[in-house]
């Protein structure tokens, strides 16, 4: 592709988002690794990313082992600076606009990088399916401790501390390989998908289940659906609109977009 006709693809994607979202009562906009790469976070499943030389330790594994947790904890910790410098895309600041306007409902996410509550969104409109990773929590009695006194002590001893509380496991808030899918999020994440007209994929190659069934069950549910990816995805085919450009491209001009109620 040209880059004139490159640049002919993405004006037209974003006017016909606009129109969409313009007609949409409920839209929800789902998000994954891809909103991020941008920001300078890591793509996990990626060819070059980082579990293709790190195998992901399963959850079972960090339960049983302390030698898997110490594993897991540097792991987490040589890469937390990156995960603290990254800033908001352009495509996360216009979901949050989105959203702040009333022209979105919430986000459902598949990332951990904290960055949709970081562009400005309230977290009652985020649903993270994969957990968050800029905090831990006990997997006992689920009280939550921050990265920053975890890091302290790892530093100081080698070890990640029990939690102090009822002497419990801590671990990273996110969701581990082997790790069952949070209930409640996934039954947010089902309702919204049935009660948009509207449902827009930022950054996802759609292959994760059950993440990957939300586009599907909207759009059998007479949503219209919008997909926006680098990469060809499997539900390419049923979507109402397509492309494979960059994301922040498509979405920044629609930062102009003004409340419904003011149309
Ligand atoms: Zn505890």
């Amino acid at each position: 592709m040209t880059k004139e006709h490159e640049n002919m693809t993405v004006k037209n994607t974003t006017f016909e988002l606009r129109e969409m979202l313009e007609a949409s009562t409920s839209c929800v906009i789902f998000t994954g690794a891809g909103i991020s790469t941008e920001s300078g976070i890591p793509d996990f499943r990626s060819p070059t990313g980082l579990w293709k030389n790190n195998m992901p330790i399963d959850f079972r594994d960090f339960v049983a082992s302390p030698e898997a947790r110490i594993e897991a904890w540097r792991r987490k910790f040589a890469l937390e600076d990156k995960f603290l410098a990254a800033k908001p895309t352009r495509g996360h600041i216009t979901v949050a606009h989105l959203i702040n306007i009333g022209r979105a409902t919430c986000v459902i996410t598949q990332n951990i990088d904290n960055l949709h509550q970081f562009s400005g969104i309230e977290t009652d409109k985020i649903i993270e399916l994969h957990g968050n990773g800029s905090y831990a929590t006990c997997l006992d009695c689920h009280k939550r401790h921050e990265m920053k006194w975890i890091g302290t002590v790892f530093k100081a001893t080698g070890m990640p501390p029990e939690c102090p509380q009822c002497g419990g496991i801590v671990k990273s808030a996110t969701i581990s390989f082997g790790q069952s899918m949070p209930e409640q999020e996934v039954q947010d994440a089902q309702t919204a998908s049935l009660a948009c007209d509207l449902f827009i994929v930022l950054g996802s190659s759609l292959v994760v289940y059950p993440a990957a069934g939300f586009p599907v069950l909207a759009k059998r549910n007479g949503a219209k659906l919008v997909i926006i990816n680098r990469e060809e995805t499997e539900l390419d085919v049923i979507a109402d609109l397509v492309a494979h450009e960059d994301i922040g491209d498509i979405m920044n001009p629609l930062m102009e977009m003004k409340p419904a109620s003011l149309n």
